[in-house]
């Protein structure tokens, strides 16, 4: 029989574990995320996050989020807290939480046991001169001079390092294997270096430090990872994680690789992002138009658009540069769906309605969301006096131009049509305001005028308002790949952020809550941020309603 509880794969790497399964191999899949808290997460990661815990899911599994946290000079408990709420938000709940540097005593002890195996020796040499005696690619390396000590004087050695005897980078622990090997990294690769620093979480208890290679195979091991899952820049490192456990006689997880995901006009290094931070280019980790996770909240970005985003990304064996779009199409098509539909006038201009008489209110209604059977309809009021967006007004417009223009008609979206009848100007010749009249049988949803009009914008009564502060934001970086430039800061984009001070929105926005979506009506969609106060609400635009960049146009 077909061993048909076992999902159809749907990427090489869901392949590899059906097939594990199928073989009988595991009982169950065990994957694990495993970020350095050295930074907050970015979107690069959210792709790495969705793979390991959709993947275990899949399969019937679980992940682990493991804090690769074995670096103490660029470790904070803040990164931690960070990472852990990102991947909660993003709809994830680990199975465990791990820090690498609960194995620390772990570590040290398998140590011990690769130098009485007489496979390690603590190196005397400076890193240029165990830089130089590598050898290359097609040369094998010449050895230390400390490289036949003997396994007691290693054994002594070791432990004075660990002891805090020696300062750093006098020496180091370097695995014995194979001076010759094709493969670079297999040839005596470090285990330890000295690092008197203080750690976030082992405090001062060690001055002697793991590398990544030997640290990471060995905490999947520890955990009992099946599937360890990482980007390709690790091809070279699964022989030495292999290595190691197998001398070790331990755990046999596996290492597996994909594709890093690459986004244009964005850059995916926490070293690169934190520079930004720590320069002020930009506001803190959560700027919203950083391509953090937290950045991306802040900006409006929901946990569902960004899973969809990696979902559409799929998994690749081959690196390549995804568009941005496909991460704000993904957001648009979400908060389509859910977002309230509001009125806002960004910049504001003021339109009279001659023959609505002065002191009359009339309540129209609107509907909250369209595609949402159940999202009602709001109350808004219509007046003699109204604002709309300076934008929908040219007292001199081109052919085919559909907004309002002198003797032109309109429609106020959810009201009435109106006509441009005459423009006031100040004396110094600018526009303050326009005279318009409506057209008393064209209510929506009754209108009996028999007219066409083109244009349908929106608009806001005068005194039924609320000011806000609204926040525009547009690409961090004005080229493809600033990583690929020779300084990635010269990259940026100095009008990534436009402030509206003064914008008007409707009463209904008073009582916005931070997890609420909008759409302003013709404008994008927005949300609160966090900086908003009681007396002023500050939105932020996730995204306009359309693509106005992969037409390679700015709006
Ligand atoms: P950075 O260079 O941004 O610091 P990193 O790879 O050093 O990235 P880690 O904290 O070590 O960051 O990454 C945790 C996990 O996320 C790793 O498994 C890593 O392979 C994965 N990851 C990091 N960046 C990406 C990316 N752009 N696409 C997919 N996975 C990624
Ligand atoms: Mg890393």
């Amino acid at each position: 029989m077909k061993e048909n509880s076992i999902p159809e794969p749907n990427h090489f790497l869901e392949e590899i574990v059906a097939a594990d399964l199928a073989a009988g191999k595991y009982e169950s899949i065990l994957t694990r995320f495993p970020p350095e808290p050295n930074g907050y997460l970015h979107i690069g990661h959210s792709k790495s996050i969705c793979l390991n815990f959709d993947l275990a899911a899949k399969y019937g599994g679980k992940t682990n989020l493991r804090f690769d946290d074995t670096n103490p000079s660029t470790e904070e408990t803040e990164y931690v807290e960070s990472i852990l709420a990102d991947v909660r938000w993003l709809g994830f709940e680990p199975a465990n939480i791990y820090y690498a540097s609960n194995y620390f005593d772990q570590l040290y002890e398998w140590a011990l046991q690769l130098i009485r195996m007489g496979k390690a020796y603590v190196d005397f040499s400076t890193p240029e001169e165990v830089a130089a005696m590598k050898g290359t690619p097609t040369e094998p390396g010449t050895p230390s001079k400390y490289r036949n000590a003997s396994v007691e004087e290693n054994l002594e050695q070791f432990e004075r390092m660990r002891k805090g005897d020696y300062p750093d980078g006098h020496c180091t622990l370097r695995a014995k294997i194979d001076l010759a090997a094709p493969n670079m990294h297999l040839r005596d690769p470090y285990l330890y270096r000295i690092k008197h620093a203080h750690h976030h979480r082992t405090g001062d208890k060690w001055c002697i430090y793991p590398m990544y290679d030997w640290a990471h195979g060995q905490s999947d091991s520890i955990e009992n990872i099946t599937h360890s899952i990482c980007t390709l820049e690790f091809i070279p490192h699964r022989d030495l994680y292999n290595w190691f456990i197998e001398q070790l006689g331990i755990f046999p997880s596996k290492q597996y690789e994909f594709a890093r995901l690459n986004l244009n006009y964005t850059i995916m290094s926490k070293r690169k992002l934190l520079q930004l931070v720590k320069e002020h280019h930009v506001s803190g980790w959560d700027d919203p138009r950083m391509p953090t996770i937290s950045g991306l909240r802040r900006r409006g970005f929901t946990p569902e658009s960004i899973r969809e985003f990696a979902r559409r990304v799929g998994v690749a064996k081959r690196e390549n540069l995804i568009e941005f779009s496909l991460l704000e199409f993904c957001v648009r098509e979400d908060l389509n769906k859910r977002a309230l539909r509001r009125f806002a006038v960004l910049r504001p201009l003021k339109v009279v309605v001659t023959n609505f008489p002065e002191d009359q209110v009339e309540w129209l209604e609107t509907e909250n969301n369209p595609e949402d059977p159940e999202g009602g309809k709001r109350p808004i009021a219509f007046a003699r006096h109204l604002w709309i967006e300076q934008d929908d007004f040219m007292e001199n417009p081109p052919p085919k131009y559909f907004r309002l223009s002198p003797g032109n008609m309109v429609r106020l979206k959810s009201a009435y049509i109106i006509q441009c009848e005459a423009v006031v100007k100040d004396d110094a010749g600018n526009l303050t305001e326009v005279h318009c009249r409506y057209i008393p049988e064209s209510r929506s949803g009754a209108d009996t005028s028999g007219l066409k009009v083109q244009g349908v914008i929106h608009w806001l009564a005068e005194g039924h308002t609320q000011t806000a502060e609204v926040r525009l934001y547009d690409r961090l970086f004005q080229v493809e790949d600033p990583a690929a430039e020779a300084d990635f800061k010269q990259a940026l984009n100095p009008n990534s952020l436009e402030y509206i001070p003064n914008a008007l929105v409707e009463p209904a926005l008073h009582v916005a809550n931070a997890q609420d979506y909008f759409q302003f009506t013709r404008l994008g969609y927005f949300c609160l941020d966090p900086d908003s106060t009681e007396d002023k609400k500050v939105f932020n635009r996730t995204v306009t309603l359309k693509d106005s960049w992969s037409k390679g146009q700015k709006k």
